[in-house]
């Protein structure tokens, strides 16, 4: 086993993780190091002068014993969330295609009726909910955020509420226990997961089905999307890593389903042991797993292969700077903050990041460096000659989109190789 480096944490509420968050294993292996990222939110208001500013180690590591990864520092959440960061609701076409497709595979294996209460952690402004409330069966959300006034504002009832204990006692009293419960991208957040899997079967009805979905792991290594690392996201899934969380609370997965949400996660049916028969599914991607070697060579040839995307990334710039190009990146999401950071690029690279029209982030700065974020018009206005796309998961859609709005110039796919296209055609 390789030692941990010696990590330094930032501020004295940052917590390093010296022992797996699962199962609380001591041979933690570290898979790469992204370096010190700033955190997403820290974007200072074009013209301010640089000061002192906060960055945090984004060592990755994978547990020997129970296969999670996950980073090995936890920044204090209040620094990762202020009260003054904007949520926003995320419900992309996408995810409301997913949500919609969730709810129609789920009645292959539950038959609800109009009595059957669904439960949705983290329910946000009530998209996923609306296709079960659609299918004449009773609803609630919990949401920690004020987006849970907007869904009771829609017709969706929703506790305002972080998933705790307490959550689960009130809804439990007021609505019964529930036949179905999801939960989207919630257990890489979390801090304490364990809590989080016995509420939710303190919540789950008998022969109740709990429907996961989370950022999976096998394929971000496949398309290298070492970008969406950050420290929102403390741990990165796969189905045996999920297995082993839900397995350690008597639940069992009976079906995954590899599902194109966040550019590659996975769906997971469980519910306790015995009372759903197990389909072919679970052992497919068990075995996909495996064949890729998720646990030992995958690993290995994932930091190479993250290092060298770096350096053609630049080479790349590279020749095109020489050459006098002018080159713009579009949009700035949080994974976009990792690539700019990890890779280097500065302003003397990209001019600036457009964000479309009304983003809060226009007018500042790209977390830890001096490229500003600016109005998408310039790219139709100036039409400079290269866009690099920052949101490449969805290049064939963003491209696209950005030549019907009148672009002429051509796109730079950052990874998982770089290249340069000029329609969304040449993207596979
Ligand atoms: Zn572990």
């Amino acid at each position: 086993m390789q030692t941990i480096p010696k990590l330094t944490a930032g501020t004295g509420s940052s917590v390093v993780v010296e022992r797996c968050q699962l199962c609380d294993g001591k041979e933690l292996e570290p898979i790469i190091f992204l370096g010190y990222l700033p955190p997403v939110n820290t974007m200072p208001i074009i013209g301010s002068i640089p000061k002192e500013e906060p960055a945090y180690p984004a060592l990755v590591l994978s547990c020997k014993k129970c296969s999670l990864v996950q980073l090995g520092l936890t920044v204090d959440p209040n620094i990762l969330f202020p009260p003054e960061y904007p949520y926003t609701s995320g419900t992309t076409k996408i995810l409301r295609d997913n949500f919609a497709e969730m709810y129609k595979e789920s009645q292959t294996f539950i038959k609800l009726g109009a009595d059957d209460l669904a439960v949705d952690i983290g329910s946000n402004d009530g998209t996923l909910l609306s296709n079960f409330k659609n299918g004449g069966h009773r609803v609630k959300g919990i949401e920690p955020t004020l987006m849970a006034n907007l869904a009771n504002e829609r017709g969706i009832p929703t506790e305002r509420a972080f998933f705790g204990p307490e959550a689960v006692k009130k809804v439990v009293e007021t609505d019964g226990k529930a036949s179905v419960i999801t939960a989207t991208n919630v257990f890489a957040h979390i801090e304490n997961v364990h809590q989080v899997v016995e509420s939710i079967l303190d919540l789950l009805k008998e022969k109740g089905v709990f429907i996961s979905e989370s950022h999976y792991w096998l394929s971000l290594v496949e398309t290298l999307q070492y970008d969406t690392i950050y420290h929102e996201h403390l741990r990165y899934y796969s189905l045996s890593s999920l297995r082993y969380l839900l397995e350690q609370h008597g639940l069992e997965i009976f079906h995954v389903k590899r599902i194109p949400t966040h550019g590659g996660s996975i769906r997971v049916y469980a519910a306790r042991k015995g009372d759903y028969a197990i389909q072919p599914s679970v052992k497919e991607i068990e075995d996909a797993e495996k064949n890729f070697g998720l646990q030992d060579k995958a690993l290995t040839e994932f930091k190479r292969r993250v290092v060298n995307s770096k350096l053609a990334l630049m080479s790349l710039l590279h020749e095109l700077k020489k050459d006098g190009a002018r080159i713009v990146a579009v949009g700035a999401p949080s994974r976009a903050s990792t690539l700019v950071n990890y890779v280097g690029l500065d302003e003397g690279v990209i001019d600036a990041v457009l964000e479309i029209k009304n983003s809060y982030k226009i007018g500042k700065y790209m977390p830890g460096t001096l490229i500003p974020v600016r109005d998408e018009n310039l790219l139709f206005e100036e039409q400079p000659d290269y866009a690099l796309l920052l949101s490449w998961h969805i290049a064939g859609e963003l491209i696209a989109n950005l030549k019907a709005k009148g672009y002429k110039g051509k796109f730079i796919v950052p990874l998982p190789e770089p290249k340069i296209v000029s329609s969304e055609k040449e993207i596979l």
